[in-house]
């Protein structure tokens, strides 16, 4: 039964978990012995000297995710540390993988990443579990739904160069004797180690860092402190995973503070910001305007890095520089200085201008914390007497907001609902669900205030208050910087696709129901909160209150929500943002602007507006919802555009 297989990059035993191509097959969890060519992954079951058979193998072209997966829980033969490989056959499949230990799992994903570095059609986005019926646990969608949680960028980054490095420090050796190395590690046994395994062969425990400082608020919970390294005791939930510290103390943490030190990456430099967009790394670093500030983002290009340096010579300004890669894989900003790394090429830099316009001097200081979902683990009732509240930061549709401290030291808004405004009972269900929806551009909600009247909605506290304010306030500024509007509408794009990926549905997407935070940060709120009002003025279309200049034909005519209609909204919120604050279809009355809209009159091109940005909202505009494309398309036309606009 085998072919000879000549190019063996890595092999292993590894617990593979059925695939059930079959439906109504039942799942198990076989001991597999794992073998990665350049064109397949071959999974076999005993090693080649054993009477091996081949039992399947996936052609690598075919894959399109290669990702960390949640652990089974309460699944006996699944201990271990598992990963995922998606790949297109006649259907689409996912094999589930089981990797001894942190350091194996993150070998094998690198291995593979590698051998697929140039697949096409690579997924952003993926389920971190098996599916369970129609159901895919992790987030509750139905099985059609696109993936929830956001791959890792598969280029070949510098944490697998530097592993590279360091296996080569380690004299480690790679290809057929490296396999040699995997074949002593036992694996794992279903059901636990195999008896008579040795201590040192016992699997490690995944161990994560601290990225933020985080401050224990329930008696469950356990601080952080930044850079420190914690044991993972149970990462089954998907926003608080149970860790042990140095010490022994158990708790619970919010998971997006750490990272897993395995694939820690740049993340552990202060100076590495991630997806921060060109716009928004020039905010921060003015709004800290030290000569030689600096920051090292992703480039708009998948796997490529920016260094963005603030300089006040001449005048004060900020300069990209793309990291670039040489023959031999060194990293450089200018080629007669090259590095083995780019933490190197920074070091480096700290100490010698080399051609940039000042030495790095500095990184942006006190960056906030990113919000957890929820103030603790599990919690989303928030008592009254732990609130202190301050001055009020508006007014709207169901009552005052004001700002106030969660038991003294978390910054929060809250929403003090006028009695009678929403189905109450039906909304705190609700909130239960929405406190785990979490993305950098949605405002977080913390939790709701439902034992007295009137109830409390707590959310994340948004230091400039709402988008339209925002455009309105700061005009002039901003219709000189279009490249800052394209980001907050890429920002508002970037959440809005995790709603749809989520099936959750707005209903009252608009600029006034967007709000800013510090460094530019543009968040969506109020989402899905529409459900909930009672006032027909504001729920019927023919109600005064009703959006009816962000609502398409559908909607109009049979009250007919969707994504696809909060991708019309989306689109009149672009027009929001490329005028400045103004009020889409002028002074017309809602009348008319429905008559417009059935007739398929759409806004004109604002000023400030880009032809190809427009054309981008023309698409939301399609009569037919049908014909209007996804918020996770419309973010890479936007990234695109914005690409090839701004220089990156
Ligand atoms: P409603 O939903 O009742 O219409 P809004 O959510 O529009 O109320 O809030 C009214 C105003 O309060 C907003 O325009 C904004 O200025 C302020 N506000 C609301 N939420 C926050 C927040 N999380 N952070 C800061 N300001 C906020």
């Amino acid at each position: 039964m085998h072919s000879v297989q000549t190019d063996i990059i890595k092999q292993g035993f590894m617990v593979k978990r059925s695939q059930n191509k079959k439906p109504y097959t039942s799942v198990n969890y076989k001991k597999r012995w794992l073998s990665l060519t350049s064109r397949y992954l071959i999974y076999s079951d005993n090693t080649p000297e054993n009477k091996s058979e081949i039992k399947g193998r996936i052609d690598l072209q075919n894959v399109h995710t290669i990702e960390v997966a949640n652990k089974f829980i309460g699944v006996k033969d699944a201990k271990g540390e598992p990963f995922l490989i998606g790949y297109h056959g006649d259907e689409d499949y996912t094999l589930f993988l089981i990797a001894t230990d942190p350091k194996e799992r993150s070998d094998w994903i690198i291995a593979l990443r590698t051998v697929c570095a140039d697949n096409k059609n690579v997924k952003p986005f993926y389920h971190p579990v098996p599916l369970s019926g129609k159901r895919w646990p992790c987030c509750d969608a139905n099985r059609n739904a696109d993936g929830c949680k956001e791959c890792e960028v598969w280029s070949l980054r510098p944490t697998n160069k530097e592993i590279s490095t360091r296996n080569k420090e380690n004299d480690l050796p790679n290809g057929s004797s490296q396999t040699q190395q995997q074949q002593q590690v036992s694996p794992i046994m279903p059901g636990g180690a195999a008896p008579g395994t040795p201590s040192s062969t016992k699997p490690k425990t995944k161990v994560v860092v601290a990225l933020f400082k985080y401050k224990a608020s329930e008696s469950g919970d356990l601080s952080l402190d930044k850079n420190q390294e914690y044991e993972v005791i149970d990462d089954s939930q998907e926003h608080w995973w149970k860790v042990k510290d140095s010490k022994g103390n158990t708790g619970y943490i919010p998971s997006n503070y750490v990272k897993e030190k395995e694939l820690l990456g740049l993340q552990q430099y202060e100076w590495y910001v991630n997806d921060m967009s060109r716009q928004r790394s020039e905010s921060l670093l003015k709004q800290e305007d030290k000569e030689g500030c600096f920051v090292v983002r992703n480039s708009s290009t998948k796997g490529l890095y920016t260094l963005s340096l603030y300089t006040k010579v001449q005048q004060p300004h900020v300069k990209h520089y793309h990291i670039k890669q040489n023959s031999r894989g060194e990293f450089f900003l200018s080629e007669k200085h090259c590095c083995i790394s780019i933490p190197d090429l920074i070091n480096y830099h700290k100490h010698n201008s080399g051609g940039l316009a000042s030495r790095l001097k500095t990184t942006p200081c006190d960056r906030a914390a990113p919000a957890t979902a929820g103030l603790s683990h599990d919690k989303w009732e928030i008592d009254h007497n732990e609130l202190m509240l301050n001055e009020e930061l508006g007014s709207g549709q169901f009552g005052v907001v004001r700002k106030g401290k969660w038991r003294g030291s978390i910054e929060v808004a809250v929403k003090m609902m006028k009695e009678g405004t929403m189905s109450e009972d039906d909304f705190i269900e609700e909130a239960k669900v929405m406190t785990k929806l979490q993305h950098t551009n949605l405002v977080q909600l913390y939790g709701v205030c439902s034992k007295k009247r009137p109830i409390f909605i707590v959310t994340e506290y948004m230091k400039y208050g709402s988008l339209l304010n925002h455009l309105r306030r700061y005009e002039t500024t901003l219709c000189n910087n279009r490249g800052l509007l394209l980001d907050m509408c890429i920002q508002v794009c970037k959440g809005m696709a995790y709603l749809e990926r989520h099936n959750y549905i707005h209903r009252d997407l608009a600029a006034r129901n967007c709000l800013v935070g510090t460094e530019n940060i543009v968040k969506v709120a109020d989402f899905g909160l529409a459900r909930y009002v009672l006032d027909d003025q504001y729920t019927s279309s023919g109600g005064s209150k009703f959006p009816i200049k962000w609502a398409p034909p559908e909607v109009l005519n049979y009250t007919r929500f969707s994504s696809k209609s909060d991708i019309w909204a989306y689109g009149v919120l672009m027009w929001e943002v490329f005028s400045c604050g103004k009020m889409p279809y002028g002074r017309l009355k809602n009348t008319e602007v429905v008559e417009r809209v059935q007739k398929g009159l759409i806004l004109e091109q604002p000023k400030a507006c880009y032809k190809e940005v427009y054309d981008v909202m023309r698409k939301c505009w399609s009569h037919l919802p049908e014909n209007r494309p996804s918020f996770r398309v419309l973010k890479d036309q936007l990234l695109t555009i914005s690409q090839r606009i701004l220089v990156d």
